[in-house]
């Protein structure tokens, strides 16, 4: 159930662990925006990825960064700075959710989106987004800014020129339909990075280097944050010889089974996998296809780890796409294990910060929302909704044991925050 911003504010007062310049903004849903809205909470609770996205934005605006980015665990609460600059932007406009309770708990794709754009049409220009130059980083450095620049501690904000502009580069989130929120996280992950290099090669719009190659090595603070290396280890059957090739990642895609846990998931992922047949393998020293042995290792983990549950699979029978209510426990804490012998550092050990969770029984329908947690106190983002949670909230979200009865509330995405971090 969401409280209205004024309770959420009263609640808020009974933790004294929020700096003064923390804040809570419910995202206003435009008609199945829910995918895009949960993502971008938990990307703005990610403190190491708002805090970059901010110093772009800033940088990029000639604007002082807000005092009040934290530059801290959100799991640790160790920041008392002071909200000091009241500049807010014209672009966004905010609301009280007392006005409008009609939306709450809504567990279906039926999102007033009329009702929406009309309140939001009042205070938003549609031909505001140049296109040549704002890019989607600006956007959601915008709206990360509008809200650390915010009087209130809590209300609503509407997303809408992030989204536009989401809308504008990739056809795919153009409809109305329920979309996929990690395909949203993907593309607006690889897009930030794309633009970055981009941007760093061409700081005049010359590129500097011509050489091809060295753009796949600009780093951007995107790999900083969430970048890992994989090793894909092939082993020959008839030479014994083997083969590594390393490959990065932003998220680690995993498939999920009935009543497993994460961890099993994950060593699943680095199991043994055999090339025979019509899949087999070109060994170099063989000079032919062999059958081979493959195994995906982990070879650096990255400070922010991003899982995937793969609960949306295409089944032949069908025709279609279905989803997996498969009850998946994740664990608050994971070392993550299965991983190749010259990692740097194998007990790496990940909290779990957030949780986005797709709630229904299809991949065409549903909702998505997320629980994060912030300064020690765990939150559910549902729109334009934010209420306090319980730790142990987060149980009623693992799945289902049964296929076919039971919660449809399932883990989708999983955010991990590395203990050095
Ligand atoms: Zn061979």
């Amino acid at each position: 159930m969401g409280l209205s911003s004024s309770k959420i504010d009263k609640a808020l007062e009974n933790f004294d662990q929020f700096p003064p310049n923390e804040r809570f903004f419910g995202l206003e849903n435009f008609g199945n925006t829910c995918y895009c809205n949960s993502v971008v909470q938990v990307l703005f609770y990610c403190l190491p990825f708002r805090q970059r996205v901010l110093q772009y934005y800033c940088e990029q605006k000639s604007l002082p960064m807000p005092t009040s980015t934290p530059n801290v665990d959100p799991v640790n609460i160790n920041n008392n700075n002071v909200n000091s600059n009241n500049n807010t932007q014209q672009n966004y406009y905010t609301r009280n959710v007392n006005n409008n309770s009609s939306n709450t708990t809504t567990t279906t794709t039926t999102n007033n989106s009329n009702s929406s754009n009309n309140r939001t049409t009042a205070n938003y220009n549609y031909n505001n987004i140049d296109q040549d130059t704002d890019s989607l980083i600006l956007c959601l450095g915008e709206l990360f800014y509008t809200i650390m620049q915010q009087k209130k501690r809590t209300g609503v904000i509407s997303p809408k020129r992030f989204v536009e502009r989401l809308k504008h580069e990739n056809e795919l989130f153009r409809s109305y339909m329920h979309q996929d929120a990690h395909e949203f996280l993907n593309f607006l992950l690889n897009s930030i990075t794309e633009f970055l290099q981009k941007q760093q090669q061409q700081p005049n719009g010359k590129d500097v280097n011509s050489n091809n190659s060295s753009k796949k090595e600009v780093k951007t603070f995107v790999h900083e944050i969430f970048e890992g290396t994989l090793t894909n280890e092939t082993k020959c059957l008839t030479c014994e010889s083997v083969t590594n090739k390393d490959e990065s990642f932003l998220d680690l895609s995993i498939d999920i089974g009935q009543n497993r846990s994460l961890t099993s998931c994950l060593s699943n992922f680095s199991s043994v996998e055999t090339l025979s047949q019509n899949d087999k393998f070109y060994c170099d020293k063989c000079n032919s296809l062999q059958e081979a042995q493959k195994r995906m290792k982990i070879k650096q983990l990255p400070n922010t780890l991003i899982i995937h549950l793969k609960r949306f699979k295409f089944f032949e029978a069908f025709q279609q796409y279905k989803k997996l209510n498969y009850r998946v426990v994740f664990p608050f804490e994971i070392i993550v294990q299965n991983t190749t012998n010259d990692i740097v550092d194998p007990d790496k050990k990940f909290y779990l910060f957030a949780v986005v969770i797709h709630v229904g029984n299809g991949p065409n329908h549903g909702h998505y929302v997320s629980m994060i947690k912030s300064h020690g106190v765990w939150f559910i983002f549902d729109d334009d909704n934010i209420d306090i949670i319980q730790e142990s909230d987060i149980y009623n979200c693992f799945g289902s044991s049964n296929d076919f009865i039971g919660s449809n509330d399932c883990g989708y995405l999983l955010f991990y925050q590395s203990e050095s971090q």
